[in-house]
């Protein structure tokens, strides 16, 4: 995920398009059964002032678990950004190539001709993860009684416990049954 700055100085002040498809697996993300997913990345980025400015956006289509029915729930994330990298000069430019760097608040870099917005990809995607996944607003999940999806059969917990005659004549056949 690598832009070369030199070619957006040549340009100055003007915003280029790129549209990159990079694999979360690249980015370092290790999720479970997300190696082989696809994040598409839409932005424009420029040099202007001796830093360079990227906005767009990206998106993910992924596959979790609904967290009601645990049924397999496809669902996608996506994010904009809007960011401004400013070149690491001298010493500090030959420690490698961080994407962010902290002094005293976060201040996003990059070192050389190169910048490289993988580790800033990757930290956005973690950070959008959704508390949970739905397969649909109203799931009605599964019974902590029976275990029953309730999205697909009514389950008897609930008419047993509404209903204590019906206990009582089940207990009574039961009993019957013993004799
Ligand atoms: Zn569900
Ligand atoms: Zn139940």
């Amino acid at each position: 995920m690598k832009i070369f700055v030199p070619d957006l100085e040549k340009h100055e002040g003007e915003f280029i398009p790129f549209i990159r498809q990079v694999s979360l697996a690249s980015l370092g993300v290790d999720l479970p059964g997300c190696d082989q997913s696809c994040m598409t990345v839409t932005f424009h980025a420029s040099y202007v002032a001796g830093r360079v400015l990227v906005r767009g956006q990206w998106q993910v289509e992924l596959t979790g678990e609904c967290s009601r029915c645990l049924a397999q729930t496809a669902f996608s994330l996506t994010e904009q950004f809007t960011e401004e990298f400013i070149p690491l000069r001298g010493a500090a430019a030959e420690g490698g190539e961080n994407t962010v760097a902290s002094e005293g608040e976060e201040t996003l870099v990059y070192a050389g001709e190169v910048l490289d917005l993988k580790e800033y990809l990757r930290q956005s995607f973690l950070m959008a993860q959704p508390l949970k996944i739905l397969c649909r607003e109203d799931c009605r999940g599964l019974c902590p009684g029976c275990g029953v999806d309730r999205n697909r059969e009514e389950c008897r917990c609930r008419e047993e416990a509404i209903d204590p005659r019906l206990r009582v004549l089940m207990a009574l056949k039961d009993k019957k049954q013993l004799q």
